[in-house]
Parts: structure tokens; C-alpha cells; sequence
């Protein structure tokens, strides 16, 4: 086998306890290398069209990258993929923490689960050994009590679980898969496939290394990326303020979602910011396998907001959906309903929308107390959201209707609620506003997975200068952040699908590591004579498989939409009077359509599919 890979996928079939591995050659990992393109690979080969996304028919892929695992900062990543539950469409989530590097010490690249378990299972992998064991015991246990007993009947605190919670137990439709207690993939719903499946947990240790082509290249690419994050900008800020050092420059420009999108700045935006959380509540920071940086908050509040700094602590996207998009600007609470969302196992961004969504139809009288139960679910008001939180994670009273997110619950609701779901293709919008960002806007449109601010630019770091990353792949020329000419959706086009690519070896895009040097570890790792060109086109491959999987399911032109809210113009604040125009972003999403090899209907053409080297794909 190539260096860099294990040349196996282990296979579970719960429904019949079928314990095997898939092997593949260099060919194939050198087409689809690892998390999202192996992710599709194998939606797209045994997911049928048509299939209940919670049904035994799913797939659950865990995919690790060839850089995971490898002792580099960045390299403590896997991904998750299945059918999404929230859309029907393809859905993903990517994780940092140790749990992927810990697969792979295991000897393994990715694992698929299959079928469903007559009871609750946990998986037990250690190296070639690999058991399906009882969960009983474990059901409607908090994830931190899980990860006590798992580790306690191993019998050792080394070993790294992955699992669902109480909310994917429930199928909550946006239930996350957390890892090593503070780590969450948390969108698209991976946790309620699991839940699905009566998977409670995958408990991993390995004691293998990556083998690696040339290791003292990758040592010095190491060594010389651990040098450069002590002084590098990005990462220092990163270090000091985690993700949430930028929420009151957000909020000044108009970028910070507040009250279900209804404004762009939060008045109390200092408050929830990352110099609060460091006055405040900080106890430590923490980070991923390998990785100097440590960007993650650990907080801890004692009283009546409790919180234990084991949870980690509220990072920007949860800072925005749990705080200003409702409204709220209790620091603390949002700190307890970060770590309600983590001991539950919930996306802390769809959980925040769809709260702040039924929090505006509230305020419009569409949702009265009769409802809800009594309850007043008022913009603001901290502790009815930890409530809310509860009742959907428990899927209890009006929390029945929220857990299966904003797009189900508007068309139960009913009376225009559907307005005030700030969703795309059913996934709630990240904290990160379209008419700030136009590019990113359209980026949500397209996305296979709905909304995610992950693999799209942020138009906002091209408008006064073009950095090295983007002038390597010939973008030269800045653009104003509310632009979507031809040139902006090329830069979208290009930014995206080099994040598909860091999405596919699979690496941690808050670690500056220009595509030179990427390329270099990549060659290192492997021993290939890997460039920029084939990982552009590996972002490409993906993109365009993920498509194809969508459009099977029926999906197409019309799921490339926004909510009408970011046609509509902000009444007040810094972006007071400013809006995307519809004609501009369907001009937009039918230039990309063109750009990226999709016909007009944006549908991946046979010869698209024939040039990635994905022929199959058209036949599927
Ligand atoms: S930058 Fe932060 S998220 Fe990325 S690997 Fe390092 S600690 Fe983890």
C-alpha cells in the first residue's frame, strides 16, 4: 500500500453484526484520497435513491484524511457523512479533537456503518480487533457519562469515543456526533443517523504510526509550521481568542446575526465577545491532536448558570446562535447552553435558529402560548432558551416540532411561518450574514449540504487585499464584500474548492498552511508528486459527486435559493438599506453553474463527469 494510507475501511453491518473491511488501492485513494470525496464515494455507490436517511438503508462514513494522524498541527481531523435527515440531501460535518488520529493508530482510513442494531451497540475498535458490544446501559446517558463508562469498561482513559447523544437518540433532526466530549461534528444531523442506527458510541485506540514516504520532509514541514504559529497573526489570534476574538468587529460591520437575522449587530455584542469570555469565564484553552494552537475554549461558571470546563466552551457560530440570534446576552447562560448542546449531542447552530426562529414567530403572534405550552418564548429571555434546548433535545411539547428543525417546524406551524426559517436546502443558516457577505451568500445557495460557512470564502478578507493562497490559484483582483459579478463567483468557486480539498486530506483550515507547502506534507506523506491543479480538481470531483447525490434526490435549481429576509433590506445598522438582489444571485449561481461544468439546471454534465474521472457517477 501507499505511504500515508492503511488501505482499509473497516465495515460494520448492525443489522446482521458483520464485522469487515473494504480494501482499496493506491488508484483509489489517489482519486478520492479521504473525508468528503471518499464520503461520496460511497453515499453515491450504496445509498439508493430515494432512501430514508434514518432508515438501516443509510450510510454513516467516518473518513479520515492521509494527513490525519500525521504529527502536524492541523492533522486531528476526521469527517462525517451520510444522508442528511434534515434535507434528504448530502450531508457532512467535519470534527477536530484526537478521535481521527486515533482511527488511524488503529490501522484504519475510514469506517462505513450499515444496517441497524436490534438494541443499542457501541463499537470497540483496538487495531485490527474490532467488536460490536452492548449499549443498553448506556442509552439516555449524557456524553460525558457515556465517555466515563466506556473508557471505565475498557479500562482505559486513553481510549477515544466518538458517539450520538440523548438528542440523537431521539433523532433530533440536527443531533450532532461529538468527540472526546468537546468536539462536535455538528452539521446535517450526523448524530440522528447514528441514533438511527441504535449506534451509541465508537470507542477507538490504536497503536500504530501513519507510515510516512519521506518522513524527514514532513518533520521539517512540522517543525517549520510550529516556528511560524508563534508568530503568525491568524494563529496567535487564534491561540488568545479562539474563534470569538472576531464577534464585536462582526457585529460592528454588520455581520453578526441578531434576533433571527432581523439585524446584523448586537447591542450586546461585548458582552458575548472573546475578551468577555477571557475576563469572564476562561479556565483554560484546549485543541486537537497535534496542534500548538489550541484555539478552543474550556470555560467553567459556578452558580446558577453552572458549567464545567470539561464541556469546552462556547466558540464564535455558538456565541452568534445561542446569543444574539435570540437575543441573548447572558455570557454565562450561553456558556450552560453550549454545554446543554454538547451533553445532549446538538448542532449548537441549528439548535440557536431554530430557537431564534420560533422565538420571531412568537413575536409575530403565529405561535401564541397555546402552543407552547404556557410558555413566552421571547427574544432575550436566557433562560427560556436553556428551556427550549431541553424540550427539543427530549423532543417534549413544542420541542417536538423545533427538533425536527426550522423548515419542518414552519410547515407545521404553518400561517407563514416558513418566512422565518432562516434555512437553506433545510439547514440553518451559520452566523455569518449574506448581505455582509454576498459571496458567502451564494456559497450558501449552492452548497450540497445547505448553508455552511465552512468550505466558502468570506468575502470580507478580499476586499482590501489579495492574499498568497488566493494568488496561487490566479485570483489578483480585490472585490467589494457585497459584489457577485462573474469575478466574485470565481473567486467563490476557486476559495471553495480548495476548502473541499483541505476537506478531502483532511486538515484543519484555521492553520495557516499556504498550498505550497500543503502540497509538499501531501508528497511527503505519500510519496507522490501531488500540485495544486490535482487538489483544485480533487475540490472539483467532490463538489461535482455531492452534486450528482443531490440531484438524484431530486434536488436542483430551485434548492439554490436564499430566505427571502436577505433580499429584503436591513431597516437599520451598518448595512442599513443594503440587500442581495435576486436577479444578481440567480445571474450569480447560473454563472457558477457554467464555471464549475453543471448545465443550466445545474445538473453535473456526462463529460464533466468523464474529465474528474468519475464516469460511474453519470451511470449512477
Ligand atoms: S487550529 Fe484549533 S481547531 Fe484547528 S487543529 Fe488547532 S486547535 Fe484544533
Amino acid at each position: 500500500m501507499v505511504a500515508g494510507y492503511f488501505g482499509k475501511v473497516l465495515r460494520v453491518n448492525l443489522s446482521g453484526g458483520k464485522i469487515s473491511a473494504d480494501e482499496h488501492d493506491e488508484d483509489f485513494y489517489r482519486r478520492y484520497y479521504g473525508g468528503s470525496a471518499l464520503i461520496a464515494y460511497y453515499l453515491l455507490r450504496e445509498v439508493g435513491a430515494g432512501v430514508d436517511a434514518l432508515s438501516p438503508g443509510n450510510r454513516l462514513v467516518f473518513a479520515a484524511g492521509p494527513v490525519t494522524g500525521v504529527p502536524i498541527a492541523g492533522a486531528g481531523r476526521n469527517s462525517v457523512g451520510a444522508k442528511s435527515p434534515l434535507n434528504g440531501a448530502y450531508g457532512q460535518a467535519e470534527v477536530g479533537g484526537f478521535w481521527g488520529a486515533e482511527l488511524r493508530h488503529a490501522g484504519w482510513d475510514a469506517i462505513v456503518v450499515e444496517g441497524k442494531a436490534e438494541h443499542p451497540v457501541y463499537i470497540w475498535i483496538e487495531d485490527d480487533r474490532v467488536e460490536i458490544r452492548d449499549a443498553r446501559h448506556l442509552w439516555g446517558k449524557t456524553t460525558l457519562e457515556v465517555q466515563k463508562l466506556i473508557q471505565k469498561e475498557l479500562g482505559s482513559r486513553a481510549i477515544r469515543v466518538a458517539q450520538t447523544g440523548p438528542a440523537g437518540e431521539n433523532q433530533v433532526r440536527f443531533a450532532c456526533v461529538v468527540n472526546d466530549i468537546n468536539h462536535a461534528a455538528g452539521r446535517s444531523g450526523m448524530g440522528a443517523v447514528m441514533g438511527s442506527k441504535n449506534l451509541r458510541a465508537i470507542a477507538v485506540r490504536g497503536h500504530q504510526k501513519v507510515e510516512l514516504a519521506d518522513e524527514k520532509a514532513v518533520n521539517a514541514l512540522a517543525r517549520w509550521l510550529r516556528d511560524d504559529l508563534k508568530t503568525n497573526r491568524m494563529a496567535v489570534g487564534f491561540s488568545q481568542n479562539g474563534t470569538a476574538g472576531g464577534l464585536t468587529a462582526f457585529s460592528a460591520m454588520g455581520n453578526l446575526p441578531t434576533r433571527n437575522f432581523q439585524q446584523g449587530h448586537f447591542e450586546g455584542a461585548e458582552k458575548i465577545g472573546g475578551q468577555a469570555i477571557n475576563e469572564q469565564i476562561l479556565v483554560s484553552r484546549g485543541g486537537c491532536f497535534a496542534c500548538p494552537i489550541r484555539c478552543k475554549p474550556h470555560v467553567g461558571v459556578n452558580g446558577r448558570y453552572e458549567v464545567d470546563p470539561v464541556y469546552g466552551g462556547p466558540e464564535y457560530e455558538t456565541l452568534g446562535s445561542l446569543g444574539s440570534s435570540c437575543g441573548v446576552d447572558n455570557l454565562e447562560a450561553i456558556a450552560r447552553g453550549n454545554q446543554q448542546c454538547g451533553a445532549y449531542g446538538m448542532d449548537t447552530i441549528s439548535t440557536g435558529v431554530t430557537i431564534a426562529f420560533a422565538m420571531e414567530c412568537f413575536e409575530k403572534g403565529i405561535l401564541t402560548e397555546k402552543d407552547t405550552g404556557g410558555l413566552k418564548l421571547r427574544f432575550g429571555d436566557a433562560d427560556m432558551m436553556l428551556e427550549l434546548i431541553e424540550l427539543v433535545a427530549r423532543r417534549e411539547g413544542i420541542g417536538a416540532v423545533l427538533a425536527d428543525g426550522s423548515a419542518r417546524a414552519a410547515d407545521v406551524i404553518g400561517n407563514g411561518a416558513a418566512e422565518f426559517a432562516m434555512q437553506v436546502k433545510g439547514q440553518e443558516v451559520p452566523m455569518h450574514e449574506p448581505r455582509c457577505k454576498a459571496g458567502l451568500g451564494m456559497g450558501y445557495a449552492i452548497s450540497p449540504t445547505g448553508a455552511d460557512h465552512c468550505h466558502n470564502i468570506h468575502d470580507t478578507g478580499y476586499v482590501m487585499r489579495i492574499g498568497s493562497g488566493p494568488r496561487a490559484m490566479g485570483i489578483l483582483e480585490t472585490l467589494p464584500s457585497q459584489d457577485l459579478s462573474a469575478g466574485k463567483v470565481r473567486m467563490q468557486l476557486y476559495g471553495s474548492l480548495w476548502q473541499h480539498a483541505l476537506n478531502c486530506l483532511v486538515f484543519c483550515q484555521f492553520v495557516p498552511f499556504a498550498s505550497d507547502r500543503m502540497t509538499a506534507l501531501l508528497n511527503g506523506i505519500t510519496g507522490w508528486n501531488s500540485n495544486l491543479w490535482e487538489l483544485m480538481k480533487l475540490g472539483e470531483r467532490f463538489i461535482t459527486m455531492a452534486r450528482a447525490f443531490n440531484v438524484r434526490e431530486g434536488k436542483g435549481k430551485a434548492d439554490d435559493f436564499l430566505p427571502k429576509r436577505f433580499l429584503t433590506p436591513f431597516e437599520s445598522g451598518p448595512l442599513e438599506g443594503v440587500a442581495i438582489k435576486q436577479d444578481e444571485l440567480s445571474t450569480a449561481v447560473e454563472t457558477y453553474y457554467g464555471m464549475v461544468g453543471w448545465d443550466s439546471e445545474g445538473r453535473p454534465t456526462r463529460p464533466k463527469l468523464e474529465e474528474l474521472g468519475v464516469s460511474w457517477v453519470a451511470d449512477a
